[in-house]
C-alpha cells in the first residue's frame, strides 16, 4: 500500500472506522502515557527550554542554507565513495532503487526503518518486481506481516497489543508462542537472522546527514538498522531532503533532542554512522553505498509560511499527546505521518484536494507546540492550512454563506439585528444556554458536542442596564 493508497475515504470516515475498535485507542493511549512518562523523567534536572531552543535555531539555520549543505554533503560523501541520487519525486526515488537493485540481482532485501521508504511506497514496487522485501524493525515486521501500514512514526504496531501480536505470529508462521514479549522477540530475532545472513542488498532510513563529512546516522534501539547497513553487499539509505546537519557539532544537540523525545532515552542502544562504503582495509561493511535524497514536494514548501514544517526530526512527540491521535490512532489519517505532524505535512506533500481535510484532525489545543523539541508551531500550521484549504477548496455555497455573514456582521445595526433573530429563533433548542441539539444544517455539529447559545444580553446591553439601573 503507497501512501497514497493509504487516502482512500475522509479523515472523519477513517476515523469512524478506528472508534469501532476502542481497543485501539485503549492500548496507543496506555503506550503513550509510558513513553510520556519515561520522557518527562530523562528530561528532569536539565533546562529543556534552552535545549529546544538550540534544537530550533540549529534546524532553522540549516533548512534556510539547505542547498548550500545538500551541495557540500553531496561532494563529501561522493568523495568517500557513497553514490548520491537526488530525486525529484516518489517514482524518480523508487525508479532508482530499483534499477540498482535490478541490476546486482537482487532477490532478498532487508530493510530498516525509514518513513521516507513508506511515504514513496518502496515495498509494495520492488515486490511487484518479484523481491522479496523484509522489514527488520519488530514494529514494521509486525505491520508488514499483518498486512497494514504503520500507525505512529515510532512505535508503528503500537495499536496492537501483545495477545493480538502472539495471534498474528502463529497464525503467519504457524508457531504456538505464548504472549510473552521475550518469546516472541527471539522467535522474530532467529528468524530475521536467516533473513540478514543470505540478503542481497540493506535499505535503511536516515536520521542525520552530516555535510561537513558527507556521512549518514542511523539511530536504533534493535540492531537491524546496523545489520541492514553492514552486512548485504549493498546499502541504499533514503533520505528526505531535509534530513542535513552541518556538522558532528549540531549533532551532538539533536540527537539528544531526539532520542529523548522520541522514546525518553539519553541515547538510543545503536547509533551509526556511516561514512562511505567498505574501504579495503575495513573488516565489514557493503562494497556499495547509494544514497537517495528525496524531494517530492519539500522544496515547494520551502518558501512558504509553513517552511518551519522542514525542521521537524521525527521524534513522533507531538502524535504521544495529540488527544485526536490517541483516540483514532494514526491509520484515521490515511498517510504514512499521523498526529499534528502528518496533519501539517500530509496535505502540503499531497495536495489540498487529497488530503485538505487533515487540518481539521486537531482540537488546537497546542499540546504538539508546547512539545515538539524543535518548537514548531504545529497548532499555528494548523490554522494556516485551514485558511489556505478554504481559500482553494472550500464549495462555492460555503464561501457565499461565510461571504454574507462577514459582510452582515460588518455593520453594527445589522449586528445586533442578527443576534435579536438568532436569540429567538434558538429558544425552542436552548436549555441553560447550550443547545444540545441543533436543527439542520447545524445538526452536525450537535452530533458530537453542545453548540453555545446566544447570550441573552450582550455585553453593551448588560452594560448600559448597570448604568442605567434598568
Ligand atoms: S513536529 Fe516536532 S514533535 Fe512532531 S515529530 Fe516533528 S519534531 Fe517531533
Amino acid at each position: 500500500m503507497t501512501a497514497e493508497d493509504e487516502l482512500v475515504g475522509t479523515f472523519e470516515q477513517r476515523a469512524h472506522v478506528q472508534l469501532e475498535h476502542p481497543q485501539v485507542g485503549r492500548n496507543i493511549g496506555a503506550a503513550m502515557d509510558m513513553i510520556l512518562g519515561v520522557r518527562a523523567g530523562v528530561f528532569q534536572g536539565a533546562d529543556v527550554e534552552a535545549m529546544r531552543a538550540a534544537g530550533e535555531a540549529i534546524r532553522a539555520h540549516t533548512v534556510a542554507n539547505l542547498d548550500g549543505y545538500l551541495d557540500t554533503w553531496a561532494s563529501n560523501a561522493e568523495a568517500r565513495g557513497t553514490k548520491v541520487f537526488f530525486a525529484d519525486t516518489g517514482g524518480e526515488a523508487v525508479e532508482y532503487v530499483s534499477r540498482v537493485l535490478r541490476d546486482r540481482g537482487a532477490r532478498l532485501v532487508v530493510k530498516g526503518k525509514s518513513m521516507a521508504s513508506e511515504e514513496i511506497g518502496l515495498t509494495p514496487a520492488l515486490e511487484r518486481e518479484g523481491m522479496e522485501v523484509v522489514e527488520t524493525d519488530l514494529g514494521e515486521y509486525i505491520v508488514q506481516i499483518g498486512h497494514e501500514p504503520p500507525s505512529h512514526i515510532i512505535v508503528p504496531a503500537i495499536h496492537h497489543d501483545r495477545q493480538e501480536i502472539r495471534d498474528l505470529f502463529n497464525r503467519v508462521h504457524g508457531t504456538d508462542l505464548p504472549d510473552e514479549p521475550a518469546r516472541i522477540t527471539r522467535f522474530a530475532r532467529e528468524h530475521l537472522r536467516t533473513k540478514f545472513l543470505s540478503a542481497d542488498a540493506g535499505i535503511t532510513g536516515v536520521n542525520f546527514a552530516i555535510a561537513e563529512t558527507g556521512s549518514i546516522s542511523i539511530v536504533t534501539n534493535e540492531g537491524n538498522g546496523r545489520m541492514s547497513s553492514s552486512m548485504p553487499p549493498v546499502h541504499i539509505a533514503l533520505m528526505g531532503m531535509e534530513r542535513i546537519l552541518p556538522s558532528f557539532r549540531e549533532l551532538t544537540v539533536m540527537l539528544p533532542l531526539l532520542t529523548a523525545s522520541a522514546t525518553g532515552q539519553r541515547v538510543s542502544t545503536y547509533f551509526n554512522v556511516i561514512t562511505g562504503p567498505r574501504r579495503p582495509e575495513d573488516p565489514d561493511g557493503p562494497d556499495e553505498l547509494h544514497v537517495v535524497v528525496i524531494d517530492n514536494g519539500r522544496s515547494a514548501i520551502l518558501p512558504t509560511e509553513f517552511r518551519s514544517i522542514l525542521h521537524c526530526i521525527r521524534c513522533g512527540a507531538c502524535l504521544n499527546v495529540c488527544p485526536v491521535f490517541r483516540h483514532v490512532g494514526g491509520h484515521a489519517y490515511g498517510s504514512v505521518y499521523g498526529g499534528p505532524i502528518g496533519a501539517v505535512l500530509t496535505p502540503l506533500l499531497q495536495g489540498f484536494e487529497r488530503a485538505g481535510d487533515l487540518p481539521h484532525a486537531s482540537s488546537l489545543c497546542g499540546a504538539c507546540t508546547e512539545i515538539c523539541p524543535v518548537n514548531i508551531p504545529l497548532h499555528e500550521h494548523l490554522l494556516g492550512l485551514r485558511r489556505e484549504v478554504a481559500r482553494v477548496r472550500a464549495p462555492w455555497a460555503e464561501r457565499a454563506t461565510f461571504g454574507w455573514w462577514s459582510r452582515l456582521w460588518a455593520n453594527a445595526r445589522r449586528y445586533r439585528f442578527f443576534i435579536g433573530v438568532s436569540r429567538m429563533a434558538q429558544r425552542p433548542f436552548a436549555r441553560r444556554g447550550r443547545i444540545g441539539r441543533a436543527p439542520w444544517p447545524f445538526s452536525r455539529w450537535t452530533r458530537g458536542r453542545d453548540l453555545p447559545g446566544v447570550a441573552l444580553e450582550t455585553f453593551r446591553e448588560g452594560w448600559r442596564r448597570r448604568e442605567g439601573g434598568t
